[in-house]
């Protein structure tokens, strides 16, 4: 039996590694946790035989507590505890933001294998993540689909001479507003950002994949995660989310990775690494899709792509900025404090204010995030 933890269980990834685990043999769900929805993670808990899970809100653990037997943690530690104490051998991390940055640095510090669907831990601390799995030889799988496609793909191919992999291409569906210009992007409505046309997933992913700055936040996460140099990343749009990834080799030979958009594929590979899980997901049908269509970035109606890009480009706490002013703008927009276009506008505007360190620790990470977020806070309010 493969010992699994599950943070953020309450989510769409968390309740789709629930999935993954009740239709596998062997795998046990030992730990659970979530922000603040207790109701839903007890009855998770209750469903999977766990005693002990963590609540991030303090009022949430302490009516869980009330009603439930089980032990509740909650606090600074309460997380640290979780994992260190499950005897996991895997912690899968669908925790959202960059509130999952300690967790991954938890998990790998323990030498406790990670499946990692929390991209912003590797766009706010990439180096210190991937130097953390090295350092310790806990193995890092991409939970998120481009990063287990190219995952995968690699891992398909002896590098030998080095260079024999000389791109890497991620595809991205385009969201809700693809083919939209920027005057057409003006006056769009939260529900529309939020209806994503391939994929089901949670509110704060949604609306970065309207805006195409999830897909900014990939390529960082790839250059952090196979060590591929900005230049030699391309993103293409692909409306059916069918292609999730490719590599281009050096005798002229490209590898993709297909499949329909469900994330319990890319779940599973994680979780049973390096086995593959059975799972009941039709095999493609080509004819039936009969299309598969690629077009370019739109970067005037879309410039968050181009935000992280360079941000990513430049390095250090640059991304841990574009992340943090990301999530204050994603948080404004769906409180309908700021218009979508207006997203854009407050994460350049951090980045413009920002002075950035070119080497960090987990402690810098903490207090440029916490800047980067009182700015971007009041770069909002201002805005009215
Ligand atoms: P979600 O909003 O549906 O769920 C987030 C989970 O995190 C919830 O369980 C919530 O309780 C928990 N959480 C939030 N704040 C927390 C905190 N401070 N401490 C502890 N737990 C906290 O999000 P999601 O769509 O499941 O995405 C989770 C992560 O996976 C994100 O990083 C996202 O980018 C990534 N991802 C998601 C998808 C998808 O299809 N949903 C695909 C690829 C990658
Ligand atoms: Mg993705």
């Amino acid at each position: 039996m493969r010992r699994v933890v599950i943070l953020g269980s309450t989510g769409s990834i968390g309740v789709q590694a629930l999935d993954v685990v009740r239709a596998t043999d062997g795998l046990e769900v030992v730990a659970l946790s979530a922000g603040r929805r207790w109701e839903e993670l007890i009855a998770q808990a209750t469903a999977h035989g766990v005693r002990r899970v963590a609540i991030a809100d303090p009022e949430s653990a302490e009516a869980a507590r009330a009603a439930w037997d089980g032990e509740v943690l909650s606090g600074p530690e309460a997380l640290a505890e979780l994992i260190t104490q499950a005897r996991a051998d895997i912690v899968c991390n669908a925790i959202v933001g960059s509130a999952g940055l300690a967790a991954t640095v938890i998990t790998l510090t323990e030498g406790i294998d990670l499946a990692l669907a929390n991209k912003e831990s590797l766009v706010v601390g990439g180096e210190l993540v991937i130097e953390l799995a090295a350092a310790t030889g806990a193995k890092l799988l991409p939970v998120d689909s481009e990063h287990s496609a190219l995952f995968q793909l690699i891992s398909g191919e002896d590098q030998q001479p080095p260079g024999t992999i000389e791109r890497l291409t991620l595809t991205a569906s385009g969201g809700p507003f693809r083919g939209r210009s920027r005057e057409e992007l003006g006056d769009v409505s939260v529900e529309q950002a939020l209806n994503h046309p391939t994929w089901q997933m949670g509110g704060k992913i949604s609306i970065d994949s309207a805006t195409l700055m999830n897909k900014g936040l990939e390529v960082i996460e790839a250059h952090q995660l196979f060590g591929t140099p900005y230049d030699k990343i391309d993103v293409v749009v692909h409306p059916q989310s069918i292609v999730h990834a490719m590599i281009s080799l050096a005798d002229g030979s490209s590898l993709a990775h297909l499949g329909y958009p469900d994330m319990r594929v890319p779940i599973a590979f994680a979780l049973q690494w390096p086995n593959r899980q059975v799972l009941e997901i039709p095999a493609l049908d080509l004819e039936k899709l009969a299309v598969l269509s690629f077009e370019a970035v739109d970067h005037e109606a879309f410039p968050c792509l181009g935000l992280a890009l360079s941000a990513g480009k430049e390095g250090g706490t640059a991304p841990c900025v574009l992340n943090a002013a990301n999530e204050i703008a994603v948080a404004g927009f769906l409180a309908r404090r700021c218009s979508f276009l207006e997203i854009a506008s407050v994460i350049a505007a951090t980045l413009d204010a920002a002075d950035f360190e070119q080497s960090y620790s987990f402690e810098t990470l903490i207090e440029t995030d916490r800047r980067s977020r009182e700015f971007a806070s009041d770069y909002l309010s201002a805005l009215g």
